[in-house]
């Protein structure tokens, strides 16, 4: 039994399959291999994710991460020859007065840096979207490309056969220490007692980022953070349309014969969950997202749960904004973490970022440096202004 490899990679969410698969993708021809403690991933984030893909972010490389993550997809299933459902219907963040000037100066970056997003008046919006209640708007931008939503699941188990055809083996297991000295790490121990040893070792353990670093002695400051998402019903409801964005937060978009909608709690109640508690959260749905929706689109007459699921964000409690790169002293410990809730759409750059340091030990397609650990030690924030 092989217990050497050249790297190895702690989770198999979309960020630990989307690292071995640049890596190959790219030329390393090392060995490679995944640990994952729970090959069905039914806690991981990446099987709860609702596929969203967007690019009206403030923060440059949020939006470059996910114009890379379109582009991925569109090519990954022409090559791969599969269908990964992606419903260009764009995003729709409406905005009112207070919220006008941040809107349409992000609008004005996003362009910059080639995002397709129009930005709308009232009196436009009600033209595209005649369902749309108005009141209190004073503009929305419509993403016209590259975004709207995906088949998250047909994604990953895709890129997970890939990989593997690749040569590069799912270990099961959980990591419970990492022996390392004081500049690098040697080796992982897992829960049945076996020993690997890596030449450079990559965190992508979404929700679970923060536990598994302190092993090395390290505080990452993820967390998980519980979100509940609805199945509902709704009597002619639109069945095309974009993802709709209110001002507070409220999204809510197509499912099939259905819809799906959420907002994340307020900022009072948002703390860290504990990772088992899956429950969603039914007042979320009955005292903001109902009345909401009841406002946005008065011509239905009520939605209804259908079914509800809640998972974890990844989520970066320093500055919500993904961690990426070595560590500043274990300097062959990667992190790839702390998506905050885009992990999803920016999992494809995140790998690709990653190997690229790996292989060639500097970025080569994005310039990610400012995402790096070392904003964390000299605290010096970043900031993104459109989460949801
Ligand atoms: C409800 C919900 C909706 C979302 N919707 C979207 C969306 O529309 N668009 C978007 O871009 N993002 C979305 N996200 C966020 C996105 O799902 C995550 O950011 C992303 O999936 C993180 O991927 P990951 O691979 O880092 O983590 P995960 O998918 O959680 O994978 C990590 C893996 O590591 C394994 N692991 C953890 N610890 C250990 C250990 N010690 N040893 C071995 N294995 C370990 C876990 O079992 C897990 O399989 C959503 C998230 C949630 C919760």
């Amino acid at each position: 039994m092989q217990n050497t490899f050249d790297v190895i990679i702690i989770g198999s969410g979309i960020v630990g399959v989307s690292t071995a698969w640049h890596l190959r993708g790219i030329g390393f021809a090392g060995t490679i291999a995944i640990v994952e403690r729970d090959p069905s991933f039914s806690h991981s984030s990446t099987s709860q994710a609702i596929g969203g893909i967007w690019q009206q972010f403030s923060l440059k490389e949020n939006v470059q991460m996910s114009l890379y993550g379109a582009k991925f997809l569109k090519e990954f299933a022409k090559e791969q020859k599969i269908d990964l459902d992606f419903q260009e219907h764009g995003y729709l963040f409406l905005a009112d007065d207070a919220a006008q000037g941040t809107l349409e100066r992000n609008v004005e970056q996003q362009r910059k840096l080639k995002a397709d997003i129009a930005l709308l008046t009232p009196a436009l919006l009600e033209q595209h979207f005649p369902w749309l209640n108005t009141d209190g708007l004073a503009t929305g931008a419509l993403g016209l490309s590259n975004e709207g939503w995906f088949d998250a699941h047909q994604l990953h188990s895709s890129m997970r056969s890939a990989v593997r055809d690749w040569d590069v083996p799912l270990i099961k297991g959980s990591v419970t220490e990492i022996e390392h000295t004081d500049t690098e790490i040697r080796s992982v121990m897992l829960d049945n007692g076996r020993r690997l040893k890596c030449g450079h070792l990559v965190n992508a353990t979404g929700p679970n980022a923060g536990i598994l670093t302190r092993m090395a002695r390290i505080r990452l400051p993820i967390e998980p953070r519980k979100r509940s998402i609805f199945m509902v019903h709704g009597e002619s409801a639109p069945a095309e349309m974009p993802v709709l964005v209110d001002p507070n937060g409220v999204f809510l978009r197509p499912d099939g014969p259905f819809h799906i909608c959420g907002v994340a709690p307020d900022k009072t109640d948002d703390r860290r969950s504990s990772a088992s508690d899956i429950e969603p959260d039914p007042d979320l749905f009955n005292d903001i997202i109902k009345p909401a929706l009841a406002a946005r689109l008065p011509g239905v007459k009520e939605f209804k749960i259908i079914r509800s699921w809640a998972g974890h964000y990844d989520y970066n409690n320093f500055d919500q904004i993904a961690v990426l790169g070595p560590h500043t002293r274990l300097e062959n410990f990667y992190f790839a973490n702390g998506f905050s809730g885009i992990g999803l759409q920016q999992g494809p750059a995140a790998g690709r970022a990653v190997a690229e340091l790996i292989l060639h030990g500097a970025y080569q397609t994005l310039d990610l440096s400012r995402l790096g650990f070392e904003r964390i030690v000299e605290n010096q924030p970043l900031e993104e202004e459109n989460l949801i």
